[in-house]
């Protein structure tokens, strides 16, 4: 069956952008329990992926590169670095990861104090 490549790169956006900004959002010092949802939810995200191919392209990146949730900046550098491997395999030019913390905002302020948006 045909793809469509649109739709593919589309999704791929949408989905990195979740994916970066739940990193951005995860806690400086997680709870055990924390890393561990954390941990859970990029091998789901990775088993669940709607594109196969892509799916089982990313679950091979994770073997070789596993997720990393002892903390914001340990999570955010490495989701940074299995993008830029996906990048390398989609022939993409390498995104620069010293920066990454703070480039990707959810918008919702600190939810701690801020209840409404
Ligand atoms: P994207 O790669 O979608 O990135 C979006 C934006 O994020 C960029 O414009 C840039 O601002 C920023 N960015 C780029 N690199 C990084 C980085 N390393 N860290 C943080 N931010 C960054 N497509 C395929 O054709 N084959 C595949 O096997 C494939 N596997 C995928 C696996 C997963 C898990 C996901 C989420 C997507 C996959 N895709 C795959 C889609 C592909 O990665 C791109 O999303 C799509 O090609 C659109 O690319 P883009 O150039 O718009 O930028």
């Amino acid at each position: 069956r045909l793809g469509n490549e649109t739709l593919k790169a589309e999704l791929g956006r949408a989905a990195w952008k979740l994916f970066h900004t739940t990193m951005a959002r995860f806690p400086d010092q997680p709870s055990e329990d924390e890393s561990a949802a954390l941990k859970s939810y990029i091998y789901l995200f990775a088993r669940l992926y709607p594109c196969g191919e892509c799916a089982s392209h990313f679950q091979k990146i994770l073997k070789k590169y596993p997720p990393q949730t002892s903390s914001r900046s340990a999570a955010a550098a490495w989701a940074c670095h299995v993008h830029n491997e996906v990048n390398r395999s989609t022939g993409k030019p390498m995104f620069d990861c010293a920066n990454i913390e703070g480039l990707y905002d959810c918008g919702c302020g600190d939810d701690e104090t801020e209840k409404k948006s």
